[in-house]
This record gives structure tokens, C-alpha cells and sequence, in this order.
């Protein structure tokens, strides 16, 4: 499941977004592969449960019948327990009024829980990822390349929480590291945050370019803001779709957002949006497959015309 550095920085900041956290800091060293740190102000991880956060792996590998539940819940309680298989894991801890505390894996062994210091919320680090399976380490790409996979998950997911603060670093070499990318927390409703989150990961001109969309069918409501076509890009770096909060790349949605703009658009250019989709969970499996984040919809129709006439609507009220 953890296929390289930015599947873990992903998994890690979903973990601190789940702990409520509102600033979460990510370092990484070479590309995350020597080192990859999440620190989030979150509520922290009590003493007594910081063994079973990461306990969970061993059990579903000595009991065959846990396997049946990692298919039932989907991945759930999977993402810790994997990362300290695969590299040096450390999890220092601090619950508001309690003393902070951590616990150390190295190759899928577990350290006792020691006193730590820490103010609340929880780091968690990893080093030497794949360090005890060379085959695996040998399938990633250059630490640069490695590096932009990390900054555009961090983008994206950045994208998607304008509320919380964002900090990323590159500490290759050692040190506290340089700033990639900064988001501080926007104020205001979902769309005033979002405006600010999008002058922050895609710049002043974009956002003062953008229109807010917001349309439904069926169920399905589609939200954020889209780029007038007057200005647009010549790659696709500038597409954040998301599906229930999630950041997805899903060749429904790209293609939906593509014919939006056939006709006002030439043909080697990319409308710039940040779009979400949110609608019951029954409506979507966002499971297909977890790692290339794509999605399926019941009604792929549905989601499609939606986007379409949603985005069309939009352009043709700001004259276009
Ligand atoms: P899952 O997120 O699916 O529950 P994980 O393996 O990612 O599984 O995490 C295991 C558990 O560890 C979580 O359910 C949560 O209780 C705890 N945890 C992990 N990261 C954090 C964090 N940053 N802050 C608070 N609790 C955390
Ligand atoms: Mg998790």
C-alpha cells in the first residue's frame, strides 16, 4: 500500500486532519526517502493507545481471519502498522493535560512506550523508507521527482483543508529545512476560504481569474471555483478535483471538466479549477483503487452532466 514517499506523507496528513489538527508541518529529506516527518497540533494519541495504533498489522498477519475485515472496512486502521514494516517509524504523542509520550518500530519491531517531550498534538517520523527491502527501493524515482510527488499531494490536500495551515519542508542535508510551500489557515466560509487557499497554492492571477461554481444534481453537488478561459495553462498541473473531500485524479472528471470548456478553450490548453464533488457515500466508491486515487460513481451520467452544465452555467454567466 505505501508505494513511495508521497503515499505516506498522504496517509500521515489524512491522520492528523482526522485528529482535528490546524496546522500540520511536513519535512522531508531526498525526496522522503531518508526521512519523512508529519507534526500536527491535533488531539494527540494517549500513552496507553500508542502500541495498538500500530498493533493492529501483526494481528491481520498472524490471524488469517482479520484478513476478511481489511476487506470489509477497506483500508482502515492499515496505514501506521504499514509504514513500520517498511521503514524506521517513531510516534511521539501528547494529549492536552497528559505527558507526551512515543513509541519506536524498526522493521515491524516494537519499542516500549517512553516519556517524551513534545507540546500537544503528534509527530510522526519516518526514516530509511524500504531500507530493509532494497527491490522495493530500487522502483522509486530520482529524489526531485520523488520531492514533487510529496509537494503536489501536500498542494492538493492543502487544497482541500483552506481552514487548516500548511507547512512543507525540505530538509535534505540536515537542519530544520527550507520552505517548499507555505498555507497559512484561511478565515471565512467554504468559498472565501477557498478563494484565499487558491491565490496561496495557485497563485494571485488565478484566483482573481477564477469563478465560483456551485450546481447539483441528482444527489450530487459540485462546488469550488474555476478558472475564466481567458486564462489557462498549457499543462494539466493546474486541475485539483476532489470527491468527498478526497483529492482524486479520475479520467471521468477531467474529461467532464475538458468539455466544459471545448468551446471556449483551444485545444493544447488546460482550464485551471479546483473542483469538489461531495454526495452520499452511496453514490460513490472511492475504494477502486486507493493509491491512484481513482473513483466510480453509480451514475456516471450523472457526475459527467453535472460538471459539464455545471462549469457551462458558470462560464456563460460571466459572459463566456
Ligand atoms: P486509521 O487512520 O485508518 O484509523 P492508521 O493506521 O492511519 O489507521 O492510524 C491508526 C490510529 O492511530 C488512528 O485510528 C488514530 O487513533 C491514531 N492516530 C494516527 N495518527 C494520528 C494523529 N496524527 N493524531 C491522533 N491520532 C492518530
Ligand atoms: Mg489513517
Amino acid at each position: 500500500m505505501v508505494e513511495r514517499p508521497a503515499s505516506a506523507v498522504k496517509e500521515l496528513v489524512e491522520n492528523a486532519l482526522d485528529a482535528g489538527a490546524s496546522r500540520i508541518e511536513v519535512t522531508v529529506a531526498d525526496g522522503g526517502k531518508t526521512l519523512i516527518r508529519v507534526r500536527d497540533d491535533g488531539c494527540g494519541i494517549p500513552a496507553d493507545a500508542l502500541p495498538l495504533a500500530l498493533a493492529r498489522h501483526a494481528t491481520s498477519k498472524i490471524d488469517g481471519s482479520d484478513l476478511l475485515n481489511i476487506h470489509t472496512f477497506g483500508f482502515r486502521g492499515e496505514a501506521l502498522p504499514s509504514l513500520g514494516a517498511v521503514g524506521r517509524l517513531r510516534i511521539t504523542s501528547r494529549v492536552a493535560g497528559e505527558a507526551a509520550t512515543e513509541i519506536a518500530v524498526n522493521g515491524g519491531r516494537m519499542e516500549p512506550v517512553r516519556p517524551a517531550a513534545l507540546s500537544p498534538g503528534t509527530q510522526v517520523e519516518l526514516r530509511d523508507l524500504f531500507y530493509a527491502t532494497p527491490a522495493r527501493l530500487k522502483f522509486l524515482r530520482t529524489d526531485r521527482a520523488e520531492a514533487q510527488a510529496v509537494t503536489d499531494i501536500v498542494k492538493r490536500l492543502a487544497m482541500a483543508e483552506p481552514h487548516v495551515g500548511f507547512t512543507l519542508r525540505d530538509a535534505t542535508g540536515g537542519g530544520e529545512g527550507r520552505v517548499v510551500f507555505r498555507a497559512d489557515p484561511e478565515s471565512g466560509d467554504m468559498f472565501d476560504a477557498l478563494h484565499g487557499r487558491l491565490a496561496t497554492v495557485l497563485g494571485r492571477e488565478f484566483a482573481d481569474n477564477a469563478i465560483p461554481v456551485d450546481a447539483e444534481r441528482e444527489g450530487l453537488r459540485m462546488t469550488g471555483y474555476a478558472a475564466l478561459p481567458t486564462y489557462s495553462r498549457g499543462a494539466a498541473v493546474a486541475q485539483f478535483l476532489f470527491v468527498n473531500g478526497r483529492p482524486v485524479r479520475d479520467k471521468l472528471l477531467t474529461g467532464a471538466l475538458r468539455a466544459a470548456y471545448m468551446d471556449v478553450l483551444s485545444r493544447d490548453r488546460h482550464p485551471a479549477a479546483a473542483i469538489f464533488v461531495s454526495c452520499d457515500p452511496v453514490l460513490v466508491d472511492v475504494n477502486v483503487h486507493p493509491a491512484k486515487s481513482e473513483v466510480r460513481f453509480r451514475d456516471p451520467g450523472t457526475a459527467r452532466g453535472l460538471v459539464v452544465t455545471g462549469l457551462r452555467h458558470a462560464l456563460a454567466g460571466a459572459g463566456h
